[in-house]
């Protein structure tokens, strides 16, 4: 699948610290896949919370859909780099050709595993007699030793699993004596979990891994934290058991993703996964100069995807919030500083940077747009000191506050003493916004 995004960022202003340790919930955002009658998917992750869980580094959850409505998917020969491509279906029937040569049919229950390193092209459309398309389609970011490895495909069927409540299908890992013999380049958990009505099971997992429970159909509980259709529920590495509940008189369906944290930082741009920016740039001038790198997908009726045009600014890497830290009663006082690189300040604690508020200039106004404080420094107060010592210093530097940030809001609004200098959060700035974060 191919992602068609134009404006890759979304607005998003993190809740100050102090909510709940424990799972936590990545809400979707609906990005068009494209076409006249463009298929609505569901993406939780990437998203500014959270890039990666494991290597997974890329949900998208769609359907269920009536092909008539939206005319099913058809997504014209695109390229991969850096990645693998897992398509797993709930109903429906795709054909997916690709540049290995690779031509064959992704139907429900069965999964496939495209890989993409150095360079793949493939594209995916629906069948004649597909009358609803449901499913997910999941990336796999390849770590740095294997990330240009050659084009592969591996079909696996699993067998599904009865346990106690539910219904397992493990097609990448190993879950409640279930082994997929699918290889991966880093160890991955991937699972389908059809939950029996008012059920409660409990799964034991890899303490080293982190955990992603996204929902398809009903509604559950990860650990006792409520997650809704589309919804991603974040479990941290450190629990050697998982607990789903199912209150409800119906079933429920739901995609377990699992694998130990990855370290790497990446970058993502449409549907490549580089290092750096030139490597991106490098890999869309290939595939617009159509070099042998990505290859040729025979028997697609029409014309390859043209890559979009790149944003003016540089691709910046992504990587996760910090990994969870101890701190305790000697942990030293949090620095805050101005990082100019990256147009934000950040409150550092021993060095590791706890949280940060990201900022544009424009003119004499310093204009504040997001604000987010690692949960897992278990310490109060992180986000005021860093968002008042960001703000003393843009009001010392002569600027304009603007806080389209709700917490930056609210935190003004608390102090008046920055009132003086504080700018009203006008369309006009919303706008300009807008286009400079592209
Ligand atoms: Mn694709």
């Amino acid at each position: 699948m191919s992602n068609t995004e134009q404006a890759p960022e979304a607005l998003r202003c993190t809740p100050p610290p102090g909510a709940a340790a424990g799972v936590e919930v990545l809400e979707p955002r609906e990005v068009p896949l494209g076409g006249p009658r463009a298929l609505l998917v569901r993406r939780t992750i990437p998203q500014r919370a959270r890039t990666l869980i494991g290597a997974w580094c890329f949900a998208d959850h769609y359907g269920p859909v009536a092909v008539p409505a939206t005319g099913g998917m058809d997504v014209a020969p695109h390229p991969h780099t850096g990645l693998q491509t897992v398509s797993w279906l709930f109903s429906g029937e795709i054909e997916h050709r690709d540049s290995l040569g690779t031509h064959a049919l992704i139907r429900p229950g069965e999964m496939n595993l495209m890989t993409g390193g150095r360079g793949i092209a493939h594209s995916e459309v629906s069948t004649p007699d597909t009358t609803v398309v449901h499913g997910v389609q999941l990336w796999v970011a390849l770590p740095e030793a294997d990330r240009h490895a050659d084009r592969d495909f591996q079909h696996h069927v699993p067998g599904p699993v009865r346990i106690d409540g539910a219904e397992l299908r493990v097609f990448l890992g190993s879950l409640a004596g279930s082994a997929s013999p699918v290889r991966t380049f880093t160890p991955l958990l991937g699972a389908q979990i059809d939950l029996d009505p008012h059920a409660t099971i409990t799964l034991d997992v890899d303490a080293g891994y982190e955990h992603g429970v996204l929902v398809d159909a009903g509604e559950v509980r990860l650990d006792g934290t409520a997650l809704r259709r589309a919804e991603l529920g974040y479990a941290a590495p450190g629990t050697a058991a998982l607990t789903l509940v199912n209150d409800a008189d119906a079933p429920a369906r739901l995609i377990l993703l699992g694998g130990p944290p990855f370290e790497e930082e990446i970058v993502m741009w449409w549907n490549f996964i580089a290092r750096t920016h030139d490597e991106i740039v490098e890999a869309r001038d290939e595939w617009e100069a159509a070099t042998d790198r990505f290859g040729a997908v025979e028997g697609y009726p029409g014309d390859r995807l043209p890559a979009p045009p790149l944003p003016n600014a540089v691709i910046m890497p992504r990587r996760n919030p910090l990994p969870p830290k101890r701190t305790d009663d000697r942990a030293s006082e949090p620095v805050v500083r101005r990082v100019d690189a990256e147009l934000l300040y950040e409150i550092a604690i021993d060095g590791a940077r706890a949280g940060l508020t990201a900022y544009r200039d424009r003119g004499d106004q310093r204009i504040f747009y997001h604000t987010e404080v690692d949960s897992s420094f278990a310490r109060k107060g992180l986000a005021a000191t860093l968002v008042e010592q960001a703000l003393l210093d843009a009001r010392a530097a002569g600027k304009r506050i603007v806080p389209v940030c709700p917490y930056v809001a609210r935190f003004v609004k608390r102090h008046p003493e920055f009132a003086d200098a504080t700018d009203q959060v006008s369309p006009q700035v919303l706008h300009w916004l807008e286009v400079e974060l592209g």
